[in-house]
């Protein structure tokens, strides 16, 4: 097949080259990654996105290319026509792929020089990492950010390509919207034509994949760009891509089959393996009751377990929590990992400051209990911990956190035992441990407005068993949403949603948006409702966080090609900046 490969620079990639071309007259462009000179030949080592080839330059042969060779520094650009050849034993380079081969250059030509470089482009290290981004065309020129990239580029077809076959139609939605509330701020942009207004950057495009549903596309899916204003936090980026899909006339089981089906093919391009499938899967009870965490990582086991309600009162903390206080306990077996007393005294401090839970332990051995918790340690509390650790019955550091309720308790042992997890040298770095995690609550309190807030988003249908109570227990209302977390990291979220008029009316004043609001908001939504909307449902999947877990990337900004900074800087572009004075007039704005 004609792969278009060969321009008027070049023959072949210099990176394609092997000993099988030998003697053959080829032509390569690239940049000099570095120059060897030796008087009568000058050695170059020129690369371009496929890799190096070394350049010969012969004064012998080619005199008049000896002092522009000479004069190349690291950087510019170089087109070479020659022939190649095979390099004399003894300088073969077995860790270059074009190690047995070099070209002999007859004719040679500069492209264009370069200043020198403002960083080493091979001795990465943090501290530049802002002139690194400031100068992002020439980070990315080194390979493993390109290859970041490139693999990227493959993974991302071979979902296009699944997702293809399965029926889904690409569409591309608009960026200049109203609100789709995903739980964070919105980005807005002024209208200068319509003063006095703005569109809202889509927080995703829910709302759009919901109407194409009601207008019939029956499979939808996009590589969708997102933009959330949120707070700043290590490793987020404002603004991300995730595969956006949406499906109508299906149940919970066929999204999940097809966010199955497309991570595999990511998965398979990215590491060469087949995923087991289906995933195993918890509900959010379930995940919360063995590992404290809506989103498990279950690389490791240690389990959680609850202090028997009636032995809770022989516990020495947390006794001024009152009522809704709850007691949970984390064995750490002997054979999982020792801990010192000193470490066990600084792990449960930590824990219960993190969550404002009280965590303390003790050491159950076949003898008896120790540590802080072990002397008073109730009889029937001690069979139970145990029982627990059955059958094994060894030797285990306990720890036991008392929370305010039943979920603060939970996720205090449920983050330290990721903890102790990554101190014992338990976490399998190779392993890909994706689950689901099914029937969240549908609603969380928010302390700040006093209201009830979505746990996912105001679309997303309850179970339809919950729906009877709805108003009258709303905390108790379990939704059809569904998570797909993998190693610990929430990768996916999606849900069915609700595609009937009056019970997202029911939500919406359930969150405290009124009649009026949810008009002037959502009144689209209500009315394309009521217009014959199937039932629907769909997922998100955080594809920059799956390609760097796939790729064993240290962050987000080894997998995109132009990220921002932790604080939401583009420093190349010096963005954002302030507007020109015109600008703010055009858009009848005044800058406070
Ligand atoms: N909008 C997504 C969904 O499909 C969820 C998300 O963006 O997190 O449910």
């Amino acid at each position: 097949m004609e792969t278009y490969g060969s321009t008027v620079y070049r023959t072949h990639y210099c990176g394609e080259l092997g000993a099988g071309d030998t003697g053959k007259e080829v032509k390569v462009a690239g940049w000099t990654e570095t120059i060897r000179s030796h008087g009568n030949l000058i050695f170059i080592d020129l690369r371009d996105r496929s890799g190096v080839v070394q350049l010969r330059l012969d004064a012998a042969q080619s005199p008049q290319f000896m002092e522009m060779a000479d004069a190349a520094r690291r950087g510019w650009v170089l087109n070479a026509h020659g022939t190649v050849i095979g390099r004399p034993e003894g300088m073969i380079n077995p860790k270059l792929a074009t190690g047995a081969i070099e070209i002999n250059v007859q004719d040679f030509k500069t492209l264009n020089p370069s200043e020198p470089y403002p960083f080493p482009l091979t001795a990465v290290n943090e501290s530049d990492e802002s002139l690194r981004l400031r100068y992002r065309y020439l980070d990315l020129r080194r390979p493993v950010l390109q290859q970041n990239i490139i693999r990227r580029h493959h993974m991302t077809q071979a979902a296009r390509a699944f997702l293809d076959r399965a029926g889904f139609i690409e569409v591309e939605t608009p960026f200049l919207i109203g609100t789709t509330p995903e739980g964070a701020r919105d980005f807005l942009v002024p209208s200068r034509l319509q003063r006095g207004t703005c569109y809202a950057l889509p927080q995703s495009p829910q709302l759009m994949k919901q109407m194409l549903m009601v207008a019939g596309f029956d499979r939808y899916y996009q590589f969708a760009r997102c933009m959330r204003d949120e707070d700043l936090r290590a490793d987020r980026q404002p603004e991300f891509t995730q595969i956006d899909l949406e499906m109508a006339f299906i149940g919970l089981e066929n999204i999940m089959a097809i966010g199955e089906g497309v991570v595999a093919e990511i998965v398979k391009v990215a590491r060469g393996i087949e995923l087991p499938m289906p995933f195993p899967r918890l509900s959010w009870a379930e995940a919360m009751d063995r590992y404290g965490s809506d989103k498990p990582d279950l690389r490791f086991g240690l389990r959680i377990h609850s202090v028997p309600a009636e032995l809770a009162g022989t516990l020495p903390i947390g006794r001024d929590f009152g009522v809704g206080a709850s007691f949970r306990y984390l064995p750490v077996p002997a054979s999982f990992g020792q801990l010192s007393r000193s470490a066990a005294d600084r792990l449960a401090e930590s824990a219960g400051q993190d969550t404002g839970s009280k965590v303390s332990w003790l050491k159950l051995t076949a003898e008896g209990a120790s540590g802080p918790l072990g002397k008073n340690l109730a009889a029937p509390l001690r069979e139970h911990m145990l029982a627990a650790l059955d059958p094994a019955r060894e030797d285990a550091v306990v720890f036991v956190a008392a929370g305010r309720n039943y979920v603060q308790a939970s996720k205090c042992l449920g983050s330290l035992r990721c903890v102790i997890a990554e101190q014992c040298g338990k976490v399998d770095r190779e392993a890909l441990k994706f689950l689901w995690v099914t029937e969240f609550p549908l609603l969380e309190w928010d302390e700040e407005t006093r209201n009830w807030a979505p746990a996912h988003h105001p679309f997303t249908s309850p179970l339809a068993e919950d729906l009877a109570i709805l108003e009258s227990a709303p905390e108790r209302v379990r939704s059809t949403a569904y998570d797909m977390v993998l190693n610990g990291t929430e990768l996916s979220s999606g849900s069915i949603r609700i595609h009937s008029r009056d019970i997202q009316k029911r939500v919406f004043h359930v969150l405290g948006i009124g009649d009026e609001e949810a008009q002037a908001k959502f009144g689209f939504l209500l009315e394309a409702l009521s217009y014959g909307a199937p039932p629907m449902g769909g997922m998100a999947i955080g594809y920059d966080r799956l390609v760097m877990l796939l790729l064993g990337a240290g962050s987000l900004r080894e997998v995109i090609a132009f990220p921002k900074t932790s604080s939401g800087k583009d420093l190349m572009f010096g963005a954002p900046s302030p507007p020109t004075r015109q600008q703010l007039a055009d858009l009848g704005l005044k800058w406070m």
